[in-house]
């Protein structure tokens, strides 16, 4: 089997941090065509012109009966300040491979290439796609939503799709996510009338307008009928002022709150909510939708990934739709979309690791996971 180690080190040392590209979609593209997929590397305008993103499509086979799908992304977060080795020079250290991106997720994308090169080994009816994204982090308009318009425009939409991303909590194996909650993040802004503390008459305070609202909003009680996802839950943000002596009050103030929200509401419904209950404030709201809650029931796909999982760890997998959201949004209108990868807890933080034995572990799992999806599984 290919070094899914080597692969691995070799896409960190590239610094992807989005939206540079710095070589990492070429060393997936010639890795792939060595296993004989045809690839496309294509890079996506934003409607301005101004950014520009490169993206991956690549494909093993010609079926259009049965389509897996493996959307993941190569771009990685700034590394920050305070790492023990440079985040950019993958290094092993007590088991664990040591660098920015090993676990989101450069560490998948590695295990689902090499896992997709061993099998294209074998004979199979069947098609494995790769949809590769250089803008997950911050964008996904030249990205994911690029892409997937060209998926459609060229006939290329997967039955299926496996998202590569970490979804492992405590152990490699223990949790798949089904689905995440939606995301929306709301602006609230007062202007008041600046003015001395000491004389409450004269001024009208931004800041007090925003918290009181802030404040109304954290006692909303929000209903949790389904189930299948975590509470919608409020939270505040960021809270700003053009103020900075402590006895003056500020005439303009701004806070931000994101809301992770269940199938109970959508980007609309909560709109609604928010411009109604500030009615009684005297403050302005602007949105930021980001995508609303969703959830993949599909009983084929979760049962191949669980004894794939289980059959390689001995671990019993469990469903979330938890968690920050992911492409998987866009991803479902089109197919159904699971989630599994690497143990998520040292994402986007310094000395990002993965254990060594989990990543060769995840590549074994995936490629179980092909197996049984195109060849059939006894045990399923
Ligand atoms: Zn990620």
């Amino acid at each position: 089997m290919a070094d899914v180690i080597s692969l691995c080190s070799d896409l960190v040392r590239c610094k992807s941090v989005t939206p540079h590209d710095d070589g990492v979609m070429e060393v997936v593209a010639n890795f792939l065509k060595a296993a004989g997929f045809e690839t496309n590397i294509m890079i996506f305008r934003s409607p301005d012109g101004k950014n520009e993103v490169k993206n991956l499509f690549a494909k093993y086979g010609s079926s259009k009966e049965m389509i897996l799908g493996f959307l993941g992304h190569v771009d990685v977060v700034p590394p920050g300040d305070g790492w023990e080795s440079d985040p950019f020079e993958p290094i092993q250290k007590n088991g664990y491979l040591v660098g920015r991106g090993v676990c989101d997720m450069k560490g998948g994308v590695a295990a689902f290439c090499c896992a997709a090169a061993e099998f294209a080994k074998k004979e199979f009816a069947g098609t494995i796609e790769f949809l590769l994204t250089g803008d997950e982090e911050i964008g996904t308009y030249e990205g994911i939503q690029s892409l997937l318009d060209w998926c459609c425009k060229t006939e290329n939409i997967p039955h299926d799709c496996l998202i590569g991303e970490p979804s492992s909590s405590a152990v490699l194996g223990d949790r798949i996510y089904l689905g995440h909650r939606g995301s929306i993040n709301v602006t609230v802004k007062a202007v008041g009338k600046q003015g001395h503390v000491a004389y409450p008459d004269d001024f009208k305070n931004s800041l007090s307008d925003v918290c009181r609202f802030v404040v109304h909003m954290l006692n909303y009680k929000w209903d949790h009928n389904d189930q299948r996802f975590p509470k919608t839950n409020l939270e505040p943000t960021m809270l700003f002022t053009n103020n900075y002596a402590c006895n003056v009050v500020p005439d303009q103030t701004s806070a931000n709150m994101n809301i992770r929200f269940s199938a109970d509401y959508d980007s609309s419904k909560l709109r609604e909510i928010l411009l109604k209950e500030s009615e009684n404030f005297d403050v302005s709201l602007e949105f930021i939708e980001s995508g609303n809650a969703f959830y993949c029931d599909d009983d084929r796909l979760k049962s191949l990934m669980v004894s794939s999982i289980k059959d390689v760890t001995g671990v019993d997998a469990t469903f979330s739709a938890g968690g920050g959201t992911s492409d998987g949004r866009f991803m479902i209108s089109h197919c159904n979309t699971i989630e599994f990868g690497l143990i998520d807890n040292v994402i986007h933080q310094k000395n990002e690791r993965s254990k060594v034995q989990d990543l060769i572990d995840l590549e074994k799992i995936y490629l179980l996971f092909l197996e049984s999806y195109f060849l059939g599984n006894k045990n399923i």
